[in-house]
């Protein structure tokens, strides 16, 4: 069996190539791909900026059917049962299980050193068809996935990932006890994300779903701004208007009650300018999150007498483990109806028209742009 893929031989340079498909083994799936996000991290190692074992099959926010289950599965990863027709969200990371971090942190699967991950591994690696941007994936045995309520969109899988990383990045404003101390997140405090790109949205609904007062919203543009409000943003607020940054503290602290600056921030801009002035936004005693600089996009100066100071919790925060999937899965079923989490994906191409995917992406015109293996 044949499988059409999309391989990035070096960066910025795509090419179509057809492989065959391996036997789907114990404890494997094949499962035919629905379509495929192209994120941030995408556009980094479209620019150059990853360095990884080229060519390589691109493809990380995946979602598809299950057209054949290997010998022993039963059941996904939370234990639900599965069969053949079912839309799957694959997780794409997958850990080595023995490394020192595996044995010692396990909750923080990133640190793994040996870790593989879908959509950054090399065409010939194991199994060959591993990445979103092929039609067909065989999800090997040690990887996780989760089958997708039958009354959600199909394609709403792919945004499963990206929920992950929003959703986690969010818990991690969590106190590890009493949120009456007013530690950390707690139901009715203010919360406050910097960048209303697709993580920063996500974060507003993993806001709203865990109950937050306020969510404030704060990017560059408007046309952001009012998706924001449509992801569960009460206030919003144009990081231009204000001329540096205490106007755009004192802007920010005037929409919180007592006028002392959100409980939380969460850094989803990416610019390093954002979280120097997260330090500043939060309030004393406060949680700044940064998810924002998951791959390196510069530096700024930080005095970390503010931080002392200001006696602030900064939590930084990398993917997730797996069954974070399970929390974004949660999310859709309960804000589906509310939110229009469809209409991020507003560019959808098949392999032909993915260059110009990955350059809506990197220009902030697409929310997610999607890859359709089987064409749009
Ligand atoms: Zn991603
Ligand atoms: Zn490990």
């Amino acid at each position: 069996m044949e499988s059409k893929t999309l391989v990035m031989e070096e960066p910025g340079e795509l090419t179509q190539r057809t492989v065959e498909l391996p036997e789907v083994g114990p404890g494997e799936l094949r499962v035919k791909i629905t379509l495929s996000g192209i994120c941030g991290t995408d556009v980094h190692m479209y620019e150059g900026g990853m360095d990884l074992d080229f060519p390589v099959v691109p493809g990380h926010e995946m979602a598809g059917t299950i057209e054949e289950l290997g010998e022993d599965v039963t059941a996904d990863s939370k234990g639900d049962p599965v069969s053949e027709g079912d839309t799957v969200a694959i997780v794409p990371g997958i850990v080595c299980g023995e490394c020192w971090f595996c044995q010692n942190v396990p909750s923080r699967p990133t640190t793994c050193r040996n870790r593989d991950v879908y959509g950054f591994m090399n065409a010939e690696y194991r199994q060959r068809a591993h990445g979103g941007f092929g039609q067909y994936m065989i999800v090997d045995e040690r990887a996780s996935f989760y089958r997708m309520p039958d009354d959600l969109d199909p394609e709403l899988g792919a945004l499963v990932e990206p929920l992950a990383v929003a959703t986690r990045a969010f818990e991690r404003a969590y106190p590890p006890g009493q949120p009456d101390a007013r530690e950390g997140f707690g139901i009715g405090k203010s919360v406050a994300v910097q960048g209303a790109g697709p993580i920063g949205l996500l974060t507003m609904s993993a806001a709203r779903a865990a109950g937050a007062g306020q969510i404030i919203a704060l990017d560059a543009i408007d046309e952001r701004l009012s998706v924001a409000e449509q992801f569960g943003a009460t206030e919003t607020v144009n990081v231009t208007g204000p001329d540096d940054t205490d106007e755009l503290v004192e802007a920010v602290q005037g929409l919180t009650s007592g006028n002392v600056g959100p409980d939380v921030v969460v850094e989803a801009a990416g610019q390093p300018i954002a979280f120097q002035q997260g330090i500043e936004l939060v309030r004393d005693g406060g949680t700044l999150v940064e998810a924002g600089h998951y791959a390196y996009s510069g530096e700024t100066e930080i005095n970390p007498t503010r931080v002392v100071q200001k006696d602030i919790d900064i939590r930084g925060s990398l993917a997730y483990p797996p069954n974070q999937f399970e929390t974004g899965i949660a999310l859709l079923e309960l804000l589906a109806d509310e939110m229009p989490f469809g209409e991020l994906f507003n560019h959808r191409v098949g392999f032909d028209d993915a260059e110009e995917a990955y350059e809506k992406q990197a220009s902030g015109e697409a929310y997610r742009a999607t890859i359709h293996p089987w064409g749009v």
